[in-house]
């Protein structure tokens, strides 16, 4: 039985720049939409910044020779110059990938290559590796745009009209063959940016803005194409259910936010890119993630919202001392996703803000449904309830027997979990047979996305409370990042002492899920645990490191076609480690 969202709103079919901005030229509301919270005084860019500065990244980038559709790659952790060279890709009419900033030149190389970048943004800490994976994968240097100016404020960037260069950078010269610094992009355009028009798309529904990485339920990372359309409805859906509160359009005046989620993944992205912006509600960014930093910028700047991940809710819980020197009491509101979250950890974080009704909202969402799919509305409360919350608007889902043959018709009754909306992928880059493994399409033409994900509902109706339990995708989760059990397999069966190996996910003491890796040794091999560990160094992100162990076992059981039958190693899991 399909269960539908309380809401349908209406969703324009416009560009993802004309949703945030409302206009290409005219006047925009003068506010602070970004700002550095280490220098608040002289870093920020208002909102007439943000467009301004994307659209003269548009103009330089078409200069440069960007084409419609072309794929630009930026790897940078979070700071004040990744919203407007997000922006000023898709003005130009290109299409964004976002990378980690922690990945190893291997996975950069990967994305260049998957993705067939032809230009690539990169911070100045990860430019080594930028380049090193520009080389890999073919992509001339001068097409590499260093992103990033450590002594210049943003504001002044913003206003004038020849930037002087940042550090480390060379003037461009006939013969440099050398990364260029991204200022170059913008000079000269500064008056002829106000005149300047991006061009809409006929149809924003099959124009791709974005390419995150995910590996969906099986695989290696794949390129999730999403659509400017998609982008706009997930942004509208969030919203509306955001503003279902009477008081939405007074407190908002007061919203602040803190980002410190990714803005290469979908969650950081969509939130601070594109849904506050949007809100006219200011963004302080934050580099990397530091509890205490956390603890006073909240302090500081009066910060109301509060979108969290697992770790960093049981870190806040793990600290109550330094927690208790802080005034939090500016925080409205509190949501946790990407991973799963026990309710006892959550209340524990709410004990921490006495007489006041403070919920922990949970959220789902996955990099194929653009971001979100089910909220709580601010106007439910949550308290005793480990569930995900609603669709959000314009959303629906079922519940499928794991056999994906037959609906689950009773509520609490667990299924895969199946939805559909506006917001779902067009498809996996350039994959269109994992795009037909991840989409089934019903009589009635509608596109069901498989998440992966094993969930109940509390009751069939519109407004039913999703509980997200358990997972029969391959996937793992590590701090919120996701981790590709056959990127890893691949990985190690590089090695000259690995014959075979599978590779799940366990619980770490932390709450957190670690990779852990069963490996059958080649013959004549001596390699210990320690080589195995070490054989992944330097060939993938710290965060997909084999911290959950290594275990040497005579066979990986597999089915007759060669697959891998996780749930057999999952019970391995089960018979070696205590749960947690
Ligand atoms: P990603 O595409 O990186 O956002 O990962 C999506 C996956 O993260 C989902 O399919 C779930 O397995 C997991 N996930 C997201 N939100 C939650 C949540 N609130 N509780 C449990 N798992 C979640």
């Amino acid at each position: 039985m399909t269960i539908s969202s309380r809401w349908e709103v209406g969703i324009p079919n416009c560009s993802l720049q004309e949703w945030i901005f409302g206009s290409v030229c005219g006047e925009v509301p003068h506010y602070h939409a970004f700002i550095d919270p280490e220098k608040p005084d002289t870093d920020y860019l208002t909102l007439w910044g943000y467009r301004s500065l994307s659209k003269r990244i548009a103009m330089g980038l078409q200069k440069a020779g960007l084409q419609i559709g072309d794929r630009v790659l930026l790897v940078s952790p979070n700071s004040l110059y990744v919203p407007p060279a997000f922006l000023g890709v898709l003005m130009a009419g290109g299409i964004v990938s976002g990378a980690s900033p922690a990945f190893v030149t291997r996975e950069l190389a990967y994305q260049l290559k998957d993705s067939g970048a032809t230009f690539m943004f990169a911070a100045e800490q990860c430019l080594a590796t930028a380049l090193q994976a520009a080389t890999d994968a073919g992509l001339p240097h001068d097409r590499v745009y260093v992103l990033g100016d450590a002594d210049r404020a943003m504001t002044r960037l913003v206003l004038s009209e020849t930037p002087a260069p940042g550090p480390g950078y060379r003037t461009p010269t006939p013969g440099n063959t050398g990364p260029r610094h991204w200022t170059e992009l913008i000079q000269g355009t500064r008056r002829s940016s106000n005149d300047w028009c991006w061009v809409e798309p006929d149809d924003a529904t099959r124009t791709t803005c974005c390419l995150n990485y995910s590996s969906g339920t099986t695989g290696v990372p794949k390129g999730v194409e999403i659509s400017h359309g998609s982008y706009v409805a997930n942004g509208v859906n969030v919203a509306h259910i955001t503003r279902f509160r009477p008081d939405f359009e007074e407190r908002r005046k007061l919203d602040r936010g803190l980002c410190f989620l990714p803005m290469f993944h979908a969650y950081g992205q969509t939130y601070f890119i594109a849904n506050l912006p949007h809100l006219r509600i200011p963004v302080y960014v934050m580099g990397a993630f530091s509890l205490p930093k956390m603890l006073e910028y909240i302090e500081r700047f009066r910060i109301t919202t509060l979108p969290l991940v697992p770790p960093i809710v049981v870190a806040i819980a793990k600290n109550r001392n330094l927690v208790a020197r802080h005034d939090l009491s500016s925080i409205e509101n509190m949501g946790s996703g990407a991973a799963p979250l026990s309710r006892e950890v959550c209340e524990e974080v709410e004990s921490l803000f006495p007489g006041k009704d403070m919920y922990i909202r949970q959220g789902w969402g996955m990099t194929e449904v653009t971001c979100t799919a089910m909220a709580w509305d601010p106007t439910t409360t949550t308290k005793g309830s480990a569930g995900v919350g609603e669709l959000i608007p314009n959303c629906k889902a079922k519940l499928m027997a794991l056999d994906g043959t037959t609906e689950i018709l009773r509520a609490g009754e667990r299924g895969e979990l199946w939805v559909t909306g506006p917001t779902l992928m067009r498809g996996y880059w350039r994959r269109p047979d994992a795009t037909a493994e991840a989409i089934v399409v019903d009589a009635d033409g509608t596109r069901w996305l498989r998440t992966g994900d094993v969930a109940f509902v509390d009751e069939y109706r519109p407004g039913g409370i999703f509980h997200v339990v358990d997972r029969v995708k391959e996937l793992i989760k590590v701090k919120g990042n996701q981790v590709a059990p056959a990127e890893l397999e691949g990985l190690l069966l590089e090695s000259p002492d690995v014959a075979d190996a599978a590779v799940v996910g366990v619980n770490g003491p932390d709450g957190g899920e670690r990779p852990r890796a069963y490996v059958v040794k080649s013959q004549g091999s001596k390699a210990t645990e320690r080589d195995v560990v070490g054989w992944m160094r330097g060939k993938a992100a710290a965060y997909k490191q084999l911290t959950g162990g290594v275990v040497f076992v005579e066979a990986i059981p597999k089915n007759p076609s060669g697959k891998i039958l996780r749930k057999q190693v999952r019970e391995w899991v089960k018979a070696e480690l205590p749960p947690v």
